[in-house]
């Protein structure tokens, strides 16, 4: 049995502790709860916009999701009734912030230090911190000047009352286009500042009615049914994704028809617009969202935020707007991965340095030089059109697979030319053709998707390969000192 510490208890966190609950796991984590993004993802209309059915673990398959794509409170209530019930809610340490995993060569044990500086000892570590958790802000001239209030729509404030108030809200994401619809018809006035349009596909999110779900409880098989459709729709948003111009004409034009119908208003359709390829940047998924910039007290600014001055926000265009909220929806830090936790590994280098700002995982889950270090939804491991619970379960079989060897060390080599052939899969596909937070690394690498269909990885993943591994110690079984937790 390994001693295993996983650093976060989302999704990919309890993934890793259902597949490794054989083993003597505990999870820490920073916040009051477990849930991840669905514990601080609260700001209004928030849900999944994969639907419910795919994005959910293989072996917890509910059949009474109230909506195809649930809301944050049943997202967060299935995984607290998952962890129950997997035995993994009683392994969370919670209000447990790593600051430090480092590797003893000697010991071959893992040591992870929280902030309150308690550490504990550990055969592998497995962090599952996510790439969305630390949230973004531009850097404006005048940000502190700004006198009025100010959150980010990770950290929503359910304190303070949006009625009648002059909002801003900065960028137009996937975040901002599932609160913004939810809050316009309450504030007084809402300036929605964009950067980029994007392209857009219908998604209502009406609760099933009572005889559909009398259907998928009542059906064999139906439910499952369902699921492997999704997954099919996800694997040929994927197709369009990577033929461009070919399949991703038919996107293209799916998404232009509904826009073209939606955007009655012409000067807002032509600020709207988006001027990338279809998928380059995420697809969104919202019937209510362009309706919602030709209400009579949205305004749709396009001109670029220069700063903030004590009462608002001003453009590069001189035009100064007075607001008494700005609502910060400019997504997250994507390419700082775990940092800033600092991850040392054999001979003392960080993981900061081994990626030197471009982070690379072979599979997205090893790295040399870190032995029995997992990532979960490591680098090129996110999906632009399927469920990432998928590759994270896919991630935590794995890694089961490689902890029930010992200690190993994926080969430089084989990291290497995973690397390589990973970005070279990117070459022709939409993701190269505009700028995005999946390509943020220095050198313009794409360093947050996979470049491929999630049966492809899943593929890859399903069989641990120990000749790409150098196995440092073949026992992971009593490396850490009796007693010293
Ligand atoms: P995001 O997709 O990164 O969007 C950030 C927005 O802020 C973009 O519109 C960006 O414009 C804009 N922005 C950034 N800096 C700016 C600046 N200085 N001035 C003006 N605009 C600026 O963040 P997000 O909406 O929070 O979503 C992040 C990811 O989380 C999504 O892609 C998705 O994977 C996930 N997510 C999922 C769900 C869901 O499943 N329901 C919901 C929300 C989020 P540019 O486009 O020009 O960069």
């Amino acid at each position: 049995m390994a001693k295993v510490i996983i650093v976060g208890a989302g999704f990919g966190g309890i993934a890793a502790a259902v597949a490794l609950r054989d083993h003597d796991v505990t999870l820490l984590e920073a916040a009051p709860e477990l849930g991840g993004t669905w514990f601080h993802n609260t700001y209004p209309g928030a849900a999944c916009d994969v639907p419910s059915h795919l994005y959910s673990f293989s072996f917890a398959q509910r059949k009474d999701w109230t909506r195809l794509c649930s809301p944050q409170e049943e997202i967060l209530d299935y995984m607290r009734g998952v962890a129950r019930d997997q035995g993994i809610a009683e392994r969370v340490v919670c209000n447990a912030r790593v600051t430090a995993c480092a590797y003893d060569e000697a010991r071959h044990v893992w040591t992870v230090t929280c902030e309150d500086g308690s550490k504990r000892d550990a055969d592998a570590v497995v962090i599952a911190t996510g790439q969305l958790h630390q949230p973004a802000y531009p850097r404006l001239a005048g940000r502190d000047a700004f006198a009025g209030h100010q959150f980010h729509s990770a950290e929503w404030d359910h304190g303070y009352d949006l009625t009648g108030k002059s909002v801003a809200v900065v960028g137009t994401g996937a975040s901002a286009v599932q609160f913004a619809p939810e809050i316009a018809p309450q504030v007084g006035r809402l300036h929605v500042f964009q950067r980029s349009g994007n392209w857009f596909l219908a998604r209502r999110n009406r609760p099933y009615p009572a005889w559909y779900r009398w259907l998928v409880r009542t059906i064999p098989g139906l439910q499952a049914y369902r699921r492997r459709f999704i997954f099919n729709y996800g694997e040929s948003l994927t197709a369009m994704i990577r033929h461009p111009r070919t399949l991703g004409l038919i996107g293209r034009a799916r998404s232009a028809a509904l826009m073209r119908w939606q955007l009655r208003d012409p000067e807002v359709r032509r600020k709207a617009w988006p001027d990338y390829t279809f998928g380059c940047k995420r697809v969104l998924f919202s019937s209510y969202w362009l309706p919602m910039l030709q209400r009579p007290n949205v305004e749709l600014i396009t001109e670029a935020v220069a700063g903030l001055t004590a009462d608002g926000v001003t453009t590069e265009d001189g035009t100064h707007r007075r607001v008494d909220c700005i609502i910060w929806a400019t997504g997250f830090r994507t390419n700082d991965f775990m940092l800033p936790m600092e991850v040392r590994g054999a001979g003392g280098v960080t993981l900061a340095d081994y990626w030197g700002g471009a982070p690379r995982a072979h599979l997205g889950i090893t790295v040399p030089g870190f032995p029995s270090l997992f990532l979960m939804y490591g680098p090129n491991t996110n999906t632009s059109g399927g469920s990432i619970i998928a590759y994270e379960e896919a991630q935590a079989a794995y890694v089961r697979q490689a902890i029930e060897l010992g200690v190993v060390e994926v080969l430089p080599e084989v990291a290497e030319a995973s690397d390589r052939e990973t970005q070279a899969r990117f070459a022709g596909t939409a993701w190269t053709q505009c700028d995005s937070w999946y390509r943020k690394d220095h050198d313009g690498r794409i360093v947050a998707n996979w470049p491929g269909y999630m049966r492809e990885y899943l593929q890859r993943t399903a069989v641990f390969d120990p000749s790409q591994y150098r196995v440092v110690k073949t026992d992971n079984a009593r490396a850490v000192a009796p007693g010293h937790d």
